[in-house]
């Protein structure tokens, strides 16, 4: 696929994806200076993790201020080119996850010798608020060079998401909860592609659905739903295992 083969389409937005982009100059930058802004951060990063153990990486395509800045303001001044392969390798991710969280670590612990005194919150906020600058720099620094959706593909807290999913499919509680990307009627896909050049992750649902389910497991899918809304011929829905399983059932009976 050529660099200029990804599309800019519409990513798809509900309310809060709308505006939660103000969050990031709010926290990252309004932290510097009010540092218990920063500390805004900590039931948003438990919501996180519940998300992600829940339903993927939902987060990342629907509710996060980061990728709400990089679809709804960023989008139209990117290049939206391919994203590089050394920032979708593991090696990268699990690279960017440990410096991350080995800065995070250390950062917290001295803020945690200030325990008790009059300072502590601030000092706190601070940390996680100097953390929210790290993406917002990066981030916005890689959409308006290479791809809105760049920061993503490493993001530290999308691989907690991940870490956080693993656990809830190997235990079976997120099996109603995890909305995939589905094809209903997997038969009267026509191999466009137009799926994969408008996915913001730049992913490939057509040619890696199950043959069991049809559905696409990818994890670094990040449910946007972007893929859904533009598949001319209609068929992707966004679906749980018990709803793929009666897709299939259905077609089934027809077919007989
Ligand atoms: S956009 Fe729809 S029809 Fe085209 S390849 Fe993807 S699933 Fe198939
Ligand atoms: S595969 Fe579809 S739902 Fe998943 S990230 Fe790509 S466009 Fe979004």
């Amino acid at each position: 696929m050529s660099k200029l083969a990804f599309q800019k389409t519409n990513r798809v937005f509900n309310k809060f994806k709308n505006y939660s982009w103000i969050m990031v100059p709010v926290i990252a930058i309004g932290g510097m200076y009010i540092p218990k802004l920063g500390l805004l951060l900590i039931p948003i990063m438990l919501t996180l993790m519940v998300l992600g153990f829940l339903k993927g990486k939902y987060w990342c395509g629907n509710l996060c201020p980061h990728g709400s800045l990089f679809d709804k303001i960023l989008l139209s001044v990117s290049p939206n080119g391919r994203i590089p392969g050394l920032f979708t390798s593991k090696v990268m991710k699990v690279a960017f996850f440990l410096f991350y969280m080995g800065m995070f670590g250390s950062r917290l612990a001295k803020a945690f010798s200030y325990w008790g005194s009059m300072t502590f919150l601030d000092r706190l906020g601070f940390v996680f608020a100097a953390n929210y600058l790290i993406p917002t720099i990066v981030g916005t620094t890689l959409a308006l060079f290479v791809n809105p959706r760049s920061w993503c593909t490493f993001c530290p807290m999308g691989t907690f998401e991940e870490l956080a999913y693993k656990l809830g499919t190997f235990t079976g509680f997120n099996r109603k909860t995890d909305k995939k990307v589905t094809s209903a009627q997997p038969e009267k896909c026509t191999k466009c592609g137009k799926c994969s050049r408008v996915c913001p992750m730049q992913l490939a649902p057509y040619r890696e659905l199950s043959l069991e389910t049809n559905q696409f497991n990818n994890v670094d899918c990040i449910r946007c739903s972007t893929c859904v809304y533009n598949c001319p011929t209609g068929i992707l829905i966004m679906a749980n295992a018990e709803e793929a399983s009666q897709y299939k059932n259905y077609r089934k009976r027809s077919i007989a």
